[in-house]
């Protein structure tokens, strides 16, 4: 285990101001933001569910033409999942499962970033194996039980998101009335005295019990490994209605998804460098977006396709594959570069330029044709996972749109935060540098 100091042990030598220094603006639009958002993700993870279904279709106008129905839909649909004593077994469940993975599979130890007060913290990385073993468990299901031993996720969906949603709301306010006690490192940002905001942004930085990261744990298990798991059950579930089939287009979606995931799990320790990691706190914004958003609004594709099948074809397909392949290429690419420049190698011989911080930043090859190029690859992929859909609706692409919104909103801030940390060095940056994620374009 560590030899480094815990933050508590390096809180006893520090003043309440370094660790919890009062915050000097809002993000996201203050406390009537806080409460927008913490309003409208449960809404629109019950609407993408209630307004896009086999019983009312999945029309954008739906809330237009008959705004009546899709509310009472809605409003009953939302108080009967709370009785749905099944879905709240098997989430909590679930949950119990993944904190016990972390627990008893093996994995080795490793340092995060160094934290502002100094010292780093220890994670146990084995995120990948939980991922294997909650595979290989939903497999053994499917050939002892048949596909409909699997379909439970998506037959308790409404259910699922309310027991997620539960979750969130305790952790986030559990991990804001734990960040009052003594010696607990604040986040820079989450310190600002209002409690809706604070309670919204995440208060304490690393929250712990024991060496159990919650903030990182959560970004990568529960929500993570469940929306595979989702995607399997909606396919199931396909399979049942086609009679023994699955189309193409689910296949995709399902391999598509489950790459990315295995890809993000298996490189566990990159995520020790993402803004959420070295600057957010873990509050109710992360609870829900790592539990609910991420299971249960990026599997929606997968779910249109289990009531609304799509055959592609081999042309569909291959074109398909072929977009998945360029923004997976751009994405792990680019942030193979970064990665390799941050761990001290630069094996492409990419130029570089030297800030007066003594820290480098690459000025070629990705970053040298935007600030964030992974960014780009990203969205591209989000293109390739819900063009299997098809063009009968738009609802299938609400995740091009959401993750547009997303990934501009994130480069926003980290070009913010880069200017704090490098000052007139990132001025410079970004005069070689300009476009901020779509070269030429943006
Ligand atoms: P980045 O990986 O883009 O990291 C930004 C940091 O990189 C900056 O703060 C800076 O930190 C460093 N940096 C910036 N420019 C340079 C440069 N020219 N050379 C070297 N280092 C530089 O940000 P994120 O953490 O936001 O994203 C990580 C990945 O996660 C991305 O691929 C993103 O697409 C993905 N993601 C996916 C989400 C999803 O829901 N699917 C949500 C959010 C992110 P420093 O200088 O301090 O090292």
């Amino acid at each position: 285990m560590s030899s480094s100091p815990s933050p508590k042990k390096a809180s006893k030598l520090k003043t309440e101001d370094q660790l919890g220094p009062v915050s000097e603006h809002y993000e996201f639009g203050g406390p009537p933001g806080a409460l927008f958002v913490t309003l409208t993700v449960p809404l629109f993870s019950y609407l993408l569910f209630y307004g896009c279904s086999p019983e009312l279709g999945c029309s954008p106008t739906l809330p237009l033409r008959d705004p009546k129905l899709l509310w009472a839909t809605l409003k009953y649909g939302v108080l009967d999942s709370f009785k749905d004593l099944d879905a709240w077994l098997i989430y909590f469940g679930w949950y119990a499962f993944t904190v016990l993975a972390w627990a008893i599979l093996p994995g080795k130890w490793e340092r995060g970033s160094e934290l502002r007060i100094g010292g780093r913290l220890e994670y146990k990385i084995n995120a990948f194996a939980t991922m294997l073993a909650s595979l290989a468990i939903t497999a053994g299901l499917i050939v002892v039980k048949g596909p409909q031993g699997f379909t439970f996720l998506y037959d308790h969906w409404a259910g699922l998101v309310t027991a997620s949603i539960a979750n969130s709301v305790i952790q986030a306010v559990y991990c804001y009335a734990v960040s009052f006690q003594e010696g607990k490192l604040l986040a820079l940002g989450g310190n600002s005295g209002n409690v809706l905001y604070d309670w919204f942004i995440g208060r304490e930085l690393n929250p712990r019990i024991g060496s159990f990261d919650i903030k990182t744990f959560n970004e990568l298990r529960p929500g993570l490994i469940l929306w595979i798991l989702l995607d399997i059950s909606c396919a199931c579930h396909q399979y049942i209605s086609l009679n023994g089939r699955l189309t193409d287009s689910m296949w995709l979606v399902c391999a598509f998804h489950t790459w990315y995931v295995l890809d993000a799990l298996y490189n566990e320790s990159a995520i020790f460098t993402q803004m959420d990691i070295t600057t957010d706190g873990f509050g109710f914004m992360l609870s829900v977006g790592d539990l609910t958003w991420v299971p249960f609004v990026y599997s929606l594709q997968a779910r249109y396709l289990a009531f609304k099948p799509v055959d592609l074809g081999v042309a569909g397909t291959i074109g398909i594959l072929a977009v998945n392949a360029i923004g997976y290429y751009i994405f792990r690419d680019a942030n193979g570069e970064k990665n390799d420049f941050r761990n001290g190698s630069n094996p492409k011989k990419l130029k570089y330029m030297t800030t007066s911080t003594g820290r480098k930043l690459l000025t070629s090859g990705w970053w040298g044709r935007s600030r964030h190029p992974n960014y780009l690859g990203d969205w591209i992929m989000a293109w390739a996972w819900s063009l299997p859909t098809g063009f009968e609706t738009p609802i299938p692409y609400f995740y091009v749109l959401f993750f547009a919104i997303l990934l501009v909103h994130r480069q926003m801030r980290d070009d913010e935060a880069c200017q704090k940390k490098y000052g007139k060095d990132w001025d410079r940056y970004c005069k070689l540098v300009r476009s901020r994620i779509i070269p030429g374009i943006y």
